[in-house]
């Protein structure tokens, strides 16, 4: 058995191996799981990946790894694989394999049978934020301009909408202005909502090479991993941070800490944001967040004297019921202290998924492709003449978003769905009313790895898609960083790459030959390019894969300006001429270094609204509050993948878990490690008891992972983004 084995260099930390096992080449790729987008070299063997490892070279990770991304062949490898088209026999009630033709033939005919019966929209897809940019453009492009449809969308919607919202408003465009360099370079991080310790583990490990020693702020009523590493916490009172950081404005702004020539130059609507939260004082925003006075003035002390402070949020605020609000509230604090456009600065939303920023721009699904809108018939125009389609062709209406979808299904007005590569019976908040709905449907299609999702168990015809790694294509960072996918194993049986799907579908359709420029993903990146030109997103400097292969990613923008050798005697701008003078790897791609937005007048906005309740207060039956979020670092979303890893199954407990205050447990009759019942208004679950005080009395948190938690959750929602607020309902607790 031994001599099969070989000693593989330390540094790899594998160990032995297998011999059959050891690579004979390696190659790199970005990560497919979360949206750091790390590079990892990958070991082929006869062409095929035999294993991973921390690409020491790529400027993101520079060499680390996550568990996640340490293990993401093995969900590539689960014995449930979808290998082949599944289409649920009407009699037997049974899934049964069928051709990839009678698939596409099922899919067109019943699909073109429900628009023809109930209209061209009442047919509906639901995403993801995981598949490649490509293969996200083709979909959207297909399904609005081949198949008639118009209400799609995706679990971006789930994650960041809130973000693309908030800064499509302030900034006039969806641009997350930060480089990952700005984790180095901050004298103070401020943290909302935000555990990078275990969700962006690269990230904060970035944070830890910090050398000006930064304070690091945490706005969360969950003592978290990161809390316990933080200088000072707020442990502020579940969705009370838009009060609080209106408090933070008013106290910013009563000591001077305001960058008046900074605001004047580069922002609208100070004077009226002033003006509002001037009633938000510090007693009363320490009273409404449950805060000590001495926790917030330090807070406003570290925030008004540091020189570069960056503001740094994810789902905490997100996924609230004032997300936007909030988020933008945060880009008010960024703006009104200048702390904007500057190493270590930033108003920063870290995003989820792998690509959740390529769906912002390319999916077509809210906004037109290139972060374009689909109400102005300038840019329809601009983009028929791209793709050489008639504007007609593309909607002028928007599409529904997830949540109006689901009450569309209900309404009768969606009746068939095709869902993509997301897991939706299982992550759409209040699940158990979805997976009623789904029931009306007169046809469900699930796309994806796996026909054993809870979704894809529902459907009526699942098709067999390959994965990360088996595909090709580019996926976009949190800090705008193109990088790139390769086919470095085979998928298994008949599963095909999301794209050849989509062909196969226009194909059928009869809208095929709209489609014909885009016969690779390589193909359809130039036609991203095109489509990016002159747009704040520009990428039109990048050539094509291997120019992304062998710069390490590149940062939008990158116009082709950018990348010309200046003449003598050229006007282009100091920067542009700096950015000739190094290669892509070595630049750090911030956004508003001049101070120019991409609004009409190129000023920022300060937007703001008062403070609402919360749709589903604490009552005398369901006295405490249900935080959900992210368990562990091996953990992905619904486990669908990480599922499938024996070794991630031993980083996390298998049962459902939750935390509780032991001042609550003593009160309830909990005891550690027990059963207890938790209940909401819609459903209950029981969970063992982890009694510990890194929640406050009062609140119990469950990870998002477990398939029950969403029965629980509140259906409602920001009303600018749409994004629902999974992080507060009120639930009463009891042994079980
Ligand atoms: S941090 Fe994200 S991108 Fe990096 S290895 Fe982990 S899952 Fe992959």
């Amino acid at each position: 058995m031994t001599s099969d084995l070989v000693r593989v260099p330390g540094a790899f930390g594998l160990g032995q191996v297998p011999a059959r096992f050891m690579p004979d080449a390696v190659t790199t790729m970005v990560c497919g799981y979360c949206s750091t987008g790390c590079g990892l070299q990958v070991h082929l063997r006869n062409g095929e990946a035999v294993n991973l490892t921390p690409d020491p070279e790529y400027p993101v990770n520079l060499g680390m790894a996550c568990p996640k991304g340490w293990e993401a062949l093995t969900a590539l490898e689960a014995t449930d694989r979808a290998t082949r088209p599944l289409l649920r026999n009407r009699e037997t009630g049974a899934l049964e394999p069928v051709s990839w033709l009678r698939a596409v033939d099922e899919f067109v005919a019943r699909f073109k049978g429900i628009q023809e019966r109930h209209g061209q929209h009442s047919i509906a897809f639901l995403s993801t934020g995981q598949m490649c940019t490509e293969e996200m453009a083709l979909l959207g492009a297909l399904f609005k301009f081949g198949m008639g449809g118009l209400h799609c969308d995706s679990n971006t919607r789930q994650c960041m909408a809130t973000a693309h919202v908030a800064y499509k408003q302030s900034f006039g465009f969806d641009a997350p202005p930060f480089t990952y360099a700005d984790f180095e370079e901050s004298d103070c991080l401020v943290f909302v909502g935000a555990n990078p310790c275990i969700a962006h583990p690269i990230m904060w490990q970035r944070m830890l090479r910090n050398p000006r020693k930064p304070d690091i702020i945490v706005l969360d009523p969950r003592r978290t991993e990161t809390v316990m590493n933080a200088t000072l916490h707020l442990p502020l009172a579940p969705k009370s941070d838009l009060t609080l950081l209106y408090g933070i404005a008013n106290a910013l702004i009563r000591r001077g800490a305001v960058k008046r020539d900074f605001v004047e130059a580069h922002t609208n609507g100070f004077e009226n944001f002033a003006r509002f939260v001037g009633e938000f004082t510090p007693e009363q925003v320490c009273a409404a967040a449950g805060l000590d006075r001495a926790d917030f003035d330090q807070c406003v002390e570290l925030i008004a004297t540091r020189v570069r402070v960056s503001f740094w949020w994810t789902m905490g605020v997100n996924q609230g019921h004032e997300s936007t609000r909030t988020a933008q509230a945060l880009i008010n604090l960024a703006l009104m202290t200048g702390n904007i456009g500057r190493p270590g600065t930033g108003a920063n939303s870290i995003t989820g998924q792998c690509n959740a920023m390529g769906s912002r721009l390319y999916s077509n699904v809210t906004s037109l492709l290139g972060g374009r809108d689909f109400a102005q018939t300038a840019h329809r125009e601009e983009v028929a003449g791209l793709l050489e389609m008639p504007t007609e062709a593309i909607p002028s209406a928007s599409s529904w978003a997830y949540d109006q979808i689901v009450d569309g299904i209900e309404s009768g007005a969606i009746r068939g769905l095709w869902v993509i590569a997301t897991n939706s019976s299982h992550s759409w908040i209040q699940q158990d009313r979805f997976n009623e709905l789904v029931k009306k449907l007169e046809f469900l299609v699930v796309q994806d790895l796996y026909p054993t999702t809870e979704t894809a168990q529902r459907a009526d015809l699942v098709l067999p898609a390959a994965g990360w790694g088996e595909k090709e294509g580019t996926l976009i960072n949190s800090e705008r960083r193109i990088g790139l996918v390769k086919k470095v194993r085979r998928a298994p049986g008949e599963a095909l790459s999301d794209f050849s799907i989509f062909r196969l579908i226009a194909e059928g359709w009869g809208c095929g030959g709209l489609f014909r420029e885009w016969r690779s993903p390589e193909a359809a990146f130039q036609i991203l390019k095109r489509l990016s030109a002159g747009r704040p997103c520009d990428i039109t400097g990048v050539r094509d894969y291997r120019h992304l292969d062998e710069t390490g990613g590149i940062q939008w923008p990158y116009p082709e300006v950018e990348c010309r050798k200046p003449e003598t005697g050229s006007e282009e701008t100091a920067s542009q001429l700096a950015l000739h003078t190094s290669d892509s790897k070595d630049k750090e791609r911030r956004l508003f270094a001049d101070g120019q937005f991409f609004t009409p007048d190129r000023r920022a906005l300060f937007l703001f609204d008062s403070p609402r309740p919360v749709a589903e207060p604490t009552s005398s039956e369901f006295p405490m509050v249900l935080l959900t979020g992210r368990g562990t670092s091996a953990q992905w979303h619904t486990n669908t993948r990480t599922g499938k890893s024996a070794i991630l199954r031993k980083l996390y407990p298998a049962e459902c878990y939750a935390e509780i205050h032991p001042d609550d447990a003593r009160r309830l009759g909990i005891v550690p490690g027990g059963k207890v019942r938790i209940r909401s208004r819609r459903a209950e679950l029981v969970a063992n008891a982890f009694v510990t005080p890194t929640v406050q009395p009062g609140q119990v948190f469950i990870p998002m992972h477990y398939d029950a938690v969403n029965r629980l959750t509140c259906a409602s929602f920001d009303p600018h983004s749409r994004q629902p607020s999974y992080k507060h309902c009120a639930v009463a607790l009891a042994p079980a």
